[in-house]
């Protein structure tokens, strides 16, 4: 019988990639290190609370979705309204475009500037993306607007699609799909946070009959120029017939150190980080419930407000920074980016929990830069998945984009191998049938 195709990581990719291979008729094994599935995208429950791990919107036009959908897991979320939010500008409220009557009427610009916004906003759909793709975010702005407002309001709605703040880095081509992917097909906040996709990828993978064991984590992969298995941290060798590390690039390399190119897209990585503030509120004490930077990089937006994820009465609020490679921000700083749009929130506080740093995504597309993934140079039936190894969408799209993709390529691999091992199998009983046959005439001729 062929080896299991092994899966290393149980977040989003690592647990869809396994069900669609198990789907497919393979014996999957995944092992992830620590006590329960679901990597970034889990959910903790206080009080009725749902706090995902800062903030997180599902993109309804990504191929997240779809990947989602096609293996059954149930989407319960809404949209949250454009309208409404408000712009920060030098720590004061302005109204926040979501359209031409928001554009035309806000104060966060002059005419000449809104002007200029309403350009790009009408054209956004159509702009050839692919010329941009080696093009840095911060060229193509710097030459596309002449007001700085207008300038910084772009960044600042770039920055809301993709998480990532680093316009000198950042690949042009790959924001703008990001912003007119997001602004065509909208988000979702998710009844229940992101843990009901957690749950619904653990369901169909057990209906799917993948091998899950958490508390296994993957000390190296066995290779040579094949994938052939891994070992535990716990000492026990598991065989595969291909190996597929739905991790972290920086933990890819340190499982698989003698890879070079595993080495080259650790190294090369620049994580896109936020600093997070969540807050389960008894009440809200104002309306206003979204609130963008403009010139500071933050994000204020009430989940509950749209999604199931507070007990009644009660709203789930996210705050976060983005951060640029080096920066941080404090929880001070993140509590009064709050207190501008719910002052004296903090009366109704139930739980609050503020995360520095943390790890939107291990990568992201730069001017410039190859995407890696998904095989493996110099070792056939070995894999990557994740938000680093796709350029078909960013995050989680990125992620379960990868994992189907891999899921083609190892099924492929997998079933080569097999047909290979049948062949060398019905070939050694040829021989096996011929030597008998020479091993007969021997006998004969001795006996004659
Ligand atoms: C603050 C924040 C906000 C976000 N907002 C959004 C958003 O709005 N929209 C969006 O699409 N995405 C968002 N994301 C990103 C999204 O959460 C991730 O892209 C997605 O969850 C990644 O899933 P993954 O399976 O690729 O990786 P992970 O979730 O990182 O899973 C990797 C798994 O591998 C395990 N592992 C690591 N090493 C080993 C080992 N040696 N052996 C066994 N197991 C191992 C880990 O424990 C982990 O469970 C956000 C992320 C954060 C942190």
């Amino acid at each position: 019988m062929n080896a299991p195709i092994v899966i290393v990581g149980g977040g989003l990719g690592g647990l869809a990639c396994a069900t669609l291979l198990a789907r497919q008729g393979h014996q999957v094994h995944l092992f992830e290190r620590a006590s329960h599935v679901g990597g970034r995208a889990v959910t903790q429950v206080r009080e009725g609370f749902h706090l995902n791990l800062g903030p997180h919107a599902l993109y309804a036009g990504g191929r997240g979705i779809g990947v989602l959908r096609a293996l059954g897991v149930p989407i319960k979320g809404r949209a949250p309204l454009g309208s409404g939010g408000v712009a920060v500008r030098g720590g004061t409220l302005h109204g926040l475009p979501s359209g031409f009557v928001s554009l035309l009427t806000t104060s966060l610009f002059t005419l000449a500037e809104k002007l200029e916004a309403a350009r790009f906003l009408a054209n956004a759909q159509s702009i050839d993306v692919a010329p941009l793709r080696d093009t840095p975010l911060r060229t193509w702005v710097e030459s596309r607007f002449a007001h700085r407002r207008a300038r910084d309001f772009m960044y600042s709605i770039f920055r809301v699609a993709s998480y990532c703040n680093e316009p000198d880095r950042q690949s042009a081509g790959a924001a703008i799909s990001q912003f007119t992917r997001a602004a065509k097909g909208g988000v979702l906040y998710l009844d229940g946070g992101w843990q009901s996709l957690v749950g619904g990828l653990a369901e169909a993978a057990g209906r799917a009959g993948v091998v899950i064991r958490t508390h296994a984590s993957v000390a190296s992969v066995l290779h040579d120029a094949q994938a052939r298995g891994v070992v535990l941290e716990s000492g026990e060798q598991v065989d595969a017939s291909a190996v597929i590390l739905a991790v972290s690039p920086r933990f890819a390399s340190a499982i698989a150190p003698r890879i070079s190119a595993l080495r080259a897209w650790a190294d090369a990585a620049v994580p896109v980080r936020a600093a997070c503030l969540d807050v389960a509120l008894e009440t809200l004490p104002s309306q206003t419930t979204f609130a963008l930077g403009i010139d500071v990089p933050s994000y204020v937006s009430v989940h509950s407000a749209v999604a199931s994820l507070a007990p009644r009465c009660g709203a789930m609020v996210h705050v976060a920074r983005y951060l640029a490679e080096g920066e941080t921000a404090t929880a001070a700083e993140l509590a009064s980016d709050l207190e501008r749009i719910q002052p004296g929130y903090r009366r109704f506080v139930r739980h609050e929990r503020f995360l520095p740093n943390l790890m939107v995504a291990n990568d992201f597309a730069e001017a410039g830069r190859a995407t890696p993934g998904p095989e493996v140079p110099g070792v056939r039936g070995l894999y990557v998945v994740g938000d680093w190894a796709s350029s078909e969408g960013m995050l989680a799209d990125a992620s379960l984009a990868s994992a189907k993709r891999v899921s083609e390529l190892a099924s492929r691999h997998a079933l080569a191998g097999h047909a290979t091992d049948e062949t060398r199998t019905q070939s050694e009983n040829i021989d096996g049938t011929h030597d008998g046959a020479r091993r007969g005439f021997a006998h004969e001729a001795a006996r004659a």
